[in-house]
This record gives C-alpha cells, sequence and structure tokens, in this order.
C-alpha cells in the first residue's frame, strides 16, 4: 500500500487483521516520533459512517477517546447573536471532532498491532507495471529503493502519485473542478482557566454569504478556525439587494493586519479569540479545494485507488475521510469474496463509485447550505417542516444530512431521497413565513405518495 495517512492505516489494518501481509509505504516520518506535520486541515468531524468503519478494525474505542462531541451548528449571525441548531434528535444523533495526527497516530498504532510493516520515508516516485516494481525515494539521503510487489493500493490522497503512475498507463478519465474558493486555519487557544472559551460541544458556523468561518473544537481545549473565502473578491455590484453579498478574496486580503481589520468588521467576536491571528494568517498556509473525478480506479489486478486518491471532495459536509474509511470496508470485503483481485477492484469500484459522486456533489452543495442559507429564513422555514415531517414519517422522511451522518445508507440513496425531500419542502412553504395553519393532512398524503419507506438496516 501507498500512503499511511487516514484511510491507509485503516485498510492496512483490515486487512492485517483478516490475514494479509501487508506493507505500507508512506512518504512522511514517523508522526509518532516527529511530532504530526501541518499539512491538510488540522480537525475533522467523524460521523457514523467513519464509526462503522473504525468498529469493524477494533479502532472504535480508541478513537472515540480522542474526541469532543458535536451537537449541532452553532450559528454566529452577523447581528452578534447565536443559535444552536441541532444535528439530530438528541445525543445519539452527533459528530465527534479529532484531531488529524492524534487519529492518524492511534490507527498506524493499530495497524502495527495487527501485524502491518509500516515503511517511512518511503516516497512512491515511479512504477513499473509490466515489471512489478515500485521506486521509493527517500528525502532524507536522496536514495531510491525498488520494490517488488504484486498489487498497490493508493492511499496517497488527493495528489496520489499511484494515480498518477497508472494515468501513464491506462486511461482513467480524471478531471479536477477547482471550487474557486480556498482556506486558511487560525486557532482559539485555550482561557486562562485551561478551558474551551467558547461551547465546546457544537461546531461554530459564521455564516457571511459568499464567505464563512467555522470552527471545531480540539479535546485540548483550542478550537481550530477555517476561513473559506473567495480567491478573488466579489466586488459590489452597486445594486443593493445583491445576494450573496459582495465579498473579499484571498486576493485583497492578503496579509495579517488586513485579515485582522475584517475579522474585526465581520467575525468581532471570534476575532477577540484569536490572539495569534496576524502570525496565523501569514505563516499557515493558504489550501485549495476541489473535486477530482475519475471515471476509472483500478488497473486490473495490479493497482487500485481508495480515498482521495480516487475521489477527494471539498469538505463541507465533512465527510472524505468518513467516506474513505468506506472504501477500506468495502474493499476489504471486495478482496476476501474472490482470489481474483481483477474482479475484486472492479466490484469495489462498481460499489463504491456512484456513492462518491452522490457525496461530492452533497458536498459542493452544502457550502452554500453553510456560507449562506443557515441565516436565511425560506431555509430555516424549509427545516422546521422537514423536522417536523420527519417526526411524522419516522420510516419515510429522514433529513439528507441526517441521511449522510447518522446512517450507513449508499450516499447515492440519500442523493435521490434527499432531492424529493427537498421538492417537497419549497412546495409546501412555497409563499408561506410560518407553518401556522398548515395543512398537515395534505402534507402527509405527499409524503406517502413520493417517498417509499425507507430501506432497512440503514
Ligand atoms: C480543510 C479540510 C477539512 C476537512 N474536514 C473533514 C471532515 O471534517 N470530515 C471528513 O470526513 N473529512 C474531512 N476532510 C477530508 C479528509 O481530510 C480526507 O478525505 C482524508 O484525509 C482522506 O484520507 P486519505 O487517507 O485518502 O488521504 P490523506 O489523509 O491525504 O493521506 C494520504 C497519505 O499518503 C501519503 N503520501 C502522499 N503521497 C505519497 C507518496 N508519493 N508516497 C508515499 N506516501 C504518500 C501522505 O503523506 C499521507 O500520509 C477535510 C479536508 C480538508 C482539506
Amino acid at each position: 500500500m501507498v500512503g499511511a495517512g487516514l484511510a491507509g492505516a485503516l485498510l492496512a489494518t483490515l486487512l492485517a487483521q483478516r490475514g494479509w501481509s501487508v506493507d505500507v509505504y508512506e512518504k512522511r516520518g514517523d508522526l509518532r516520533e516527529l511530532g504530526y506535520e501541518r499539512g491538510r486541515s488540522i480537525n475533522l468531524a467523524l460521523a457514523e459512517r467513519g464509526r462503522h468503519a473504525l468498529r469493524q478494525a477494533d479502532a472504535d474505542d480508541a478513537v472515540m477517546a480522542k474526541t469532543v462531541m458535536m451537537r449541532g451548528r452553532m450559528v454566529h449571525f452577523a447581528d452578534g447573536h447565536l443559535d444552536l441548531q441541532r444535528y439530530g434528535r438528541d445525543d445519539s444523533e452527533v459528530i465527534w471532532s479529532v484531531h488529524r495526527g492524534e487519529l492518524n497516530e492511534v490507527l498506524l498504532n493499530i495497524a502495527e498491532q495487527a501485524g502491518a510493516r509500516i515503511h517511512f520515508h518511503h516516497r512512491l516516485d515511479s512504477v513499473d507495471f509490466d515489471a512489478r516494481i515500485a521506486r521509493f525515494g527517500d528525502d532524507r539521503n536522496d536514495t531510491v529503493r525498488e520494490i517488488h510487489f504484486e498489487t498497490l493500493v493508493g492511499a496517497d490522497g488527493a495528489g496520489s502519485s499511484l494515480r498518477q503512475a497508472m494515468a501513464g498507463v491506462c486511461e482513467l478519465d480524471e478531471r479536477s473542478e477547482f471550487l474557486g474558493h480556498s482556506y486558511k486555519e487560525l486557532e482559539i487557544p485555550p482561557g486562562p482557566d485551561g478551558g474551551f472559551q467558547i461551547e465546546p460541544h457544537a461546531l461554530h458556523i459564521w455564516p457571511r454569504g459568499r464567505y464563512m468561518c467555522i470552527a471545531l473544537p480540539n479535546d485540548e481545549g483550542t478550537f481550530t478556525v477555517t476561513l473559506f473565502l473567495p480567491n478573488h473578491a466579489v466586488p459590489d455590484d452597486g445594486s443593493g439587494n445583491q445576494r450573496p453579498h459582495p465579498a473579499p478574496g484571498f486576493d485583497t486580503i492578503t496579509n495579517g493586519a488586513q485579515a485582522r481589520a475584517f475579522f474585526d468588521r465581520d467575525f468581532p467576536d471570534a476575532s477577540k479569540l484569536i490572539p495569534a491571528l496576524e502570525h496565523d494568517f501569514d505563516h499557515n498556509p493558504t489550501g485549495v479545494l476541489g473535486t477530482l473525478y475519475l471515471d476509472r480506479w483500478h488497473l486490473d489486478h495490479r493497482a487500485v485507488l481508495i480515498g482521495d486518491a480516487a475521489h477527494a471532495m471539498v469538505p463541507f459536509h465533512g465527510q472524505g475521510m468518513n467516506c474513505a474509511f468506506e472504501d477500506c470496508v468495502a474493499l476489504a470485503h471486495h478482496l476476501l469474496q474472490t482470489t481474483d483481485r481483477n474482479e475484486a477492484f472492479a466490484g469495489f469500484q462498481a460499489e463504491r463509485l456512484p456513492n462518491a459522486r452522490a457525496i461530492q456533489q452533497m458536498a459542493l452543495e452544502n457550502y452554500l447550505e453553510m456560507r449562506d442559507h443557515v441565516d436565511d429564513e425560506d431555509y430555516l422555514l424549509q427545516r422546521e417542516l422537514g423536522n417536523r415531517l420527519a417526526e411524522r414519517h419516522p420510516t419515510r422522511f429522514l433529513p439528507r444530512y441526517s441521511m449522510v451522518t447518522f446512517t450507513h445508507m449508499p450516499y447515492a440513496i440519500a442523493l435521490e431521497r434527499g432531492d424529493i425531500q427537498r421538492q417537497l419542502l419549497v412546495e409546501l412553504t412555497h409563499d408561506r413565513t410560518t407553518l401556522d395553519g398548515f395543512d398537515w393532512d395534505a402534507a402527509d398524503a405527499l409524503v406517502e405518495a413520493r417517498l417509499p419507506p425507507l430501506p432497512e438496516n440503514i
């Protein structure tokens, strides 16, 4: 396997626990000795799909010990008031914030305990698929090691070297669509008593139309704040009714001092809590965001891609890792069904590719919801009606966020049912500002006509 990140470490565990001999080659050094090297986001939201996969590897308890529960979105409105929008019905329907480095550390330990061998400082550089030789470079001394392989699994992330090597010998139909928005991470430190400075059990959002900030808690009392902004500012068109509103961009906010002035204006409550904002803004990298589409994830029986290497997505549904973990369980399952690896990889791709496409689309749609809709009155009314219909029809109507976050229902089905539900909510709230005098009988009839019962065991 190439890559001992989140998916690589979990798949190594699942395969080693099922009797496979697994070698994992990771370009970085061992983060358990060197500490976490900043790269992708600092912390992540773990949801039921990811936990379900962790349970298959007996890794859930160890991971959960490092998490902070998030019950809902704490929306910080522009006028300063706060509103906690719960994600689910109760504390059985929540998501969990976990530090990427701590999570990776736990998974590396578990993979090694299961018998996987992890080779650090091995960066895949090139592959000869005919001779079955993979060449790995070591950054420390510029040496190259050749490894004979039977099958390569690419868990080497969005910039996958294995994908690049496969594209040299077969057509993957690769397309990347960049979002045109990027992100920057900042930090809210613990308060003077060492505790959290804002509500810890929530994912905080400051929605501002075309841009937003979010903050996720870390178990040591800090919050990682992520600012999402367009790459290029959107000027005011002078109409006075532009929606979403004009926005600054990473081309107009280029240094820490400008970032502080912007935060003081648009996120004043957050600004007060980020003492090192100027430093963080100047020194932390600006991350780009995009979606990677491939029509093919495997090269016959010789190589297969999983996780971000196959289907990187924008982070607005908090599902990239959760989806990658589901891939691991699916691939391990297909590999156990047949000794023909081509057949196993084809089966894996047939099962997972449509679902990856579905969550990629929902993740893009969720950016609009988070930055522009959570403080919008039509959205809030539809949300209220959705919750009421879910109470009245628990076997048919489940908010899309819940289907994605609290169930194992294939993403493609969640997308399809979610579209039907959204259409219903739009129709039923048309020309309304409240649910007073609402015709529940007509709504019930529509739900029953359009939404078949939810599948069992979701
Ligand atoms: C800002 C942001 C926020 C996010 N938030 C969430 C969230 O809340 N919830 C969620 O589920 N997902 C989230 N994601 C998505 C999540 O980070 C990814 O989906 C997840 O990391 C994918 O795991 P992976 O193992 O496929 O890739 P990675 O985690 O990227 O791991 C790839 C590994 O391969 C190694 N590697 C790379 N190239 C080579 C090479 N040539 N040779 C050897 N090793 C190599 C890397 O060093 C790394 O260890 C977020 C992403 C971003 C950018």
